[in-house]
C-alpha cells in the first residue's frame, strides 16, 4: 500500500504552554530568536516536495507562536503539497478567527495535543489553566470549518489510567478517527521530572488494552496505527496498530525531517539512533524489523520488560479504516504520471525568492 510521505519541519521551539512531560528542556521554550527563518522553512519544504512528500508536517515547539505561520502554510500549498498538517497544543485555535485564518491559508490537518479527559488532568499537565476548555473549543471551530483533526496523547503517571475516558471524548463525542497514544521520550523536562511522572510499559499496558477494547466495543473508526513508541513485545496482539517501531523496508523510503537550523535527518534513522536492543532480541520474531526501545527509557526503567516474542499472535480485532489514506490515494491516481512527485507544482514567486535567499 502506498502511503503519503511526510516532510517534517521543526519551525521553532518557543511555546505558550509548559508541558511537564515535554521532551525539550525548559530553556528551549523561550528561544524566540532561534526560530527557523522563513527562507529556510521554504527551502526545507521545497526539498521535501522534490522528494515526493505529500504532507508538509509543521512541528515545534508551538508553531502558532509564529506570526508568519499562515504564510508558511500558503507556501507549502503553493509548492503542491495536498496536505499541510499543523501540530499544535490547540490554545490559539480556540479563537475562531485564527482557526479560519489557518484553514483559509490551506492547513487541512490539525494534530492537537490532549493529555487527559478533564480540565484538571490536562491543565495540570500542560501548565495552563483553562487549556482543556480551549482545546474543546478548538475542536468545535475546526470541525465547523471542515478541517481534519488528529490527536497526540502522551502517557504519564497522571493520565495513563484515564485513556479510555479520553477516547470516549475524542472518538465517542467528536468522532475523531486519527489519534496517537504516545509512550513519551524520557528526555528534556520528561527526564528531569521522571520521578514524578514516570510510568512503565508494564504499568500502562493493561490500560491501553482497556482502551483498545473500548474502541472495538464502540465500533469506533480508526484511521491508522495509534500506538507510538511502543515495541511489538510490549503488546504483541497490537503490532498492526503500532507506528514507528519498524525500519523502512528500503532506506530511501525513510522520510525527511528538517531541524530548526536546516539540518536534514531521516525520521526512522533518527529514531533508530536513539534505540537499544537486548541480546535476547535475536530470538524474537520481530528482530529483523524492530528498531528496539529507547535508550532514555532504559536509563530509567532498565531493559527487562523487552522480552522476545517467540511466535506472532492473532491481531486484536480492530482494523484501521485508512479513510484518509484512501483520499490521498485518490489524489495519487489523479496525478498525471501516477507519481505524486511528478505533480510538483512550480513554487510561487515568493517561494522561489525565499528558496534563493536560503
Ligand atoms: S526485537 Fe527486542 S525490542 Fe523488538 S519486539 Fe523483539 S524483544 Fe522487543
Amino acid at each position: 500500500m502506498i502511503k503519503p510521505r511526510n516532510c517534517e519541519v521543526i519551525l521553532n521551539y518557543d511555546c505558550n504552554a509548559r508541558c511537564k512531560f515535554c521532551y525539550h528542556p525548559d530553556s528551549a521554550l523561550t528561544q524566540v530568536e532561534k526560530r527557523m527563518p522563513l527562507a529556510q522553512a521554504a527551502a526545507s519544504l521545497y526539498k521535501g516536495r522534490k522528494e515526493k512528500c505529500w504532507v508538509a508536517y509543521l512541528i515545534g515547539g508551538e508553531i502558532t507562536m509564529r506570526e508568519d505561520l499562515p504564510k508558511i502554510v500558503r507556501l507549502a500549498r503553493s509548492m503542491g503539497y495536498p496536505y499541510v498538517q499543523v501540530m499544535t497544543n490547540g490554545l490559539k485555535l480556540a479563537d475562531p478567527a485564527y482557526a479560519r485564518k489557518l484553514v483559509n491559508a490551506g492547513a487541512n490537518i490539525f494534530r492537537i495535543s490532549v493529555h487527559g479527559p478533564d480540565a484538571k488532568t490536562h491543565d495540570n499537565l500542560v501548565g495552563v489553566p483553562g487549556a482543556f476548555k480551549k482545546v474543546m473549543k478548538a475542536f468545535e471551530n475546526l470541525t465547523s470549518l471542515g478541517a481534519e483533526i488528529s490527536i497526540n496523547h502522551a502517557l504519564c503517571k497522571y493520565n495513563y489510567k484515564k485513556l479510555k475516558a479520553l477516547l470516549e471524548i475524542i472518538s465517542g463525542r467528536f468522532g475523531i478517527e486519527d489519534f496517537n497514544v504516545i509512550f513519551p521520550h524520557y528526555n528534556g523536562m520528561m527526564a528531569e521530572r521522571a520521578s514524578e511522572l514516570k510510568v512503565s510499559v508494564t504499568q500502562a499496558v493493561p490500560y491501553v488494552r482497556e482502551a483498545l477494547a473500548y474502541l472495538k466495543d464502540s465500533r469506533a473508526v480508526i484511521e491508522d496505527s495509534l500506538l507510538v513508541n511502543f515495541s511489538p513485545c510490549n503488546l504483541p496482539e497490537a503490532v498492526h496498530l503500532m507506528a514507528e517501531w519498524e525500519r523502512p523496508s528500503v532506506p530511501k523510503a525513510d522520510e525527511p525531517l528538517f531541524h530548526i537550523d536546516g539540518r536534514e535527518a531521516r525520521i526512522h534513522g533518527l529514531k533508530e539512533s536513539l534505540c537499544l536492543k537486548n541480546k535476547t532480541c535475536r530470538d524474537c520474531v520481530y528482530n529483523s524489523r524492530c528498531m528496539g526501545f529507547e535508550k532514555w527509557y532504559a536509563d530509567i526503567f532498565g531493559a527487562k520488560e523487552f522480552k522476545p516474542v517467540k511466535k506472532e499472535v492473532p491481531p486484536f480485532p480492530l482494523v484501521p479504516s485508512h479513510n484518509r489514506l484512501k483520499q490521498a490515494q485518490a489524489l495519487f491516481r489523479k496525478d498525471r504520471a501516477g507519481d505524486a512527485g511528478a505533480g510538483l507544482a512550480k513554487p510561487s514567486r515568493k517561494a522561489r525568492l525565499a528558496k534563493r535567499r536560503a
